[in-house]
């Protein structure tokens, strides 16, 4: 089916403006509840959200094989399952109905008020039930940052680094749409120069710059995804702060590896960006040495040139940027962070969603954490009402943005808003 959604020429009849995140050529896909306190999924043009369950029911998804309820759902898991043949029919069916050159809908105003709300009528959920959750550690940049604060320079990457995407099963019940606050956690950790462990509210909350993307159903156990076919089973991305207590983690750390340093909270954008809205962006990967194993190799360019940025907001401030980079940094691609996490069988489900890790560019304006912009606290950022950070402060909201632009077309992803509120 062709992907005629993304015709860089096309213009809504909604408004939609010049900088927004969200013209004609995005629609992504996410689940909100409405001014009736009905939950459905639905997408969005411009500040506009469009009720798809109200769209169908009223008969404009007419010809597309979609089951009756298919919408009407507070996860978007069903409709991710139906395979990217669906998801690309209905994304052509809705830039077609909000095409400016279309009266169909548009000289419709019951139907009209039935489906479309303004953005601030509505509130947004957690998009999708995910069942797994994996995060992996994918940029060089960042890993070899983190290496060289922890074991010095020459031993920064560890020996298995640069020949497969490292990575750890995370946990999902912890997983939260934007806007919703989490607590500092509480943990053992190990204060310096001190021999047994102490308890209390961590003083190294983090935030760690990613992205996430989200499968549908690929394989069953003991089947692998083929590189060439990966990128098929990838419904889209989203912004992700995945929340990290440094020194919780540094204690317990060895030798299983990530645990309650990390799953009390990681944020996700509401908007489920699909990876078709993305293809006019795609970019060369970093080039990989040594030459991976033959079942990582791919063809063609498997990596998204992606802006991001991170900023810190104080309580009663603006706020504060304090790091741009951009998701192409990533040495190991999605297809093969996919292909690799089922290449022994692991079965990758709809609605299972994989972290890119911490994205790290070559610059330190670039880095994906307070733990590398800070270099373990030895440089403060200064924010711009004065105060100073090493790591995230009692209410302060940390904000992800990204957004994709070429000459023609910006698709962006929003933002995820996060407020750290002290410890309970
Ligand atoms: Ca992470």
């Amino acid at each position: 089916m062709p992907n005629f959604a993304n015709n860089p020429d096309r213009a809504s009849w909604l408004h939609v403006d010049p900088h927004s995140d969200f013209p004609i050529q995005n629609i992504p896909f996410g689940v909100f509840l409405t001014r009736d306190h009905i939950t459905t999924i639905g997408s969005r043009i411009g500040d506009t959200a469009i009720d798809l369950a109200a769209l169908h029911q009223l008969g404009y998804f007419k010809g597309i094989p979609l089951t009756d309820g298919i919408f009407l759902q507070d996860t978007l898991n069903d409709f991710i399952a139906d395979s990217r043949k669906t998801w690309r029919a209905v994304r052509n069916r809705i830039a077609e109905l909000f095409d400016v050159n279309n009266n169909l809908l548009k000289s419709n105003e019951k139907d009209k008020k039935a489906v479309l709300f303004n953005m601030d009528e509505i509130e947004m959920q957690l998009p999708i039930q995910i069942g797994d959750y994996t995060d992996f550690y994918a940029s060089k940049e960042h890993a070899t940052n983190v290496g060289t604060m922890f074991r010095g320079k020459d031993n920064a990457l560890m020996p298995n680094w640069l020949h497969l995407p490292v990575g750890y099963h995370g946990r999902s019940s912890s997983i939260i749409p934007s806007n919703i606050p989490i607590r500092r956690p509480k943990g053992q950790m190990l204060a310096a120069g001190t021999e047994g462990p102490v308890f209390g509210p961590s003083k190294a909350v983090d935030f760690e710059l990613e992205m996430a993307f989200i499968t549908t159903d690929a394989n069953v156990l003991g089947d692998s995804i083929p590189i060439d076919e990966a990128e098929s089973y990838i419904f889209g991305l989203v912004l992700f702060n995945d929340w990290s207590a440094r020194d919780i983690q540094r204690w317990e750390y060895v030798p299983l590896g990530p645990f309650l340093g990390k799953n009390f909270a990681s944020s996700m954008s509401p908007w489920i960006v699909t990876l078709d809205a993305l293809e006019p962006f795609r970019v060369a990967s970093p080039k990989q040495i040594p030459e991976p194993l033959p079942y990582l190799q791919f063809k063609g360019n498997k990596s998204f040139d992606i802006n991001l940025e991170v900023a810190i907001q104080a309580e009663n401030s603006e706020e504060t940027v304090v790091t741009r980079s951009n998701f192409k940094y990533m040495y190991w691609n999605m297809a093969q962070q996919l292909t690799h996490h089922s290449v022994n069988g692991c079965p990758i489900n709809a609605g299972d969603m994989l972290g890119s890790g911490t994205i790290s560019g070559p610059t330190p304006e670039s880095y994906g954490s307070m733990l590398e912009l800070a270099w373990k606290g030895e440089k403060p950022i200064k924010l711009n009402n004065g105060s100073e950070r090493v790591y995230i402060c009692d209410n302060d909201c940390v904000i992800l943005r990204g957004y994709c632009e070429n000459k023609a077309v910006r698709i962006g992803f929003g933002e995820v808003v996060t407020k750290l509120l002290p410890a309970h």
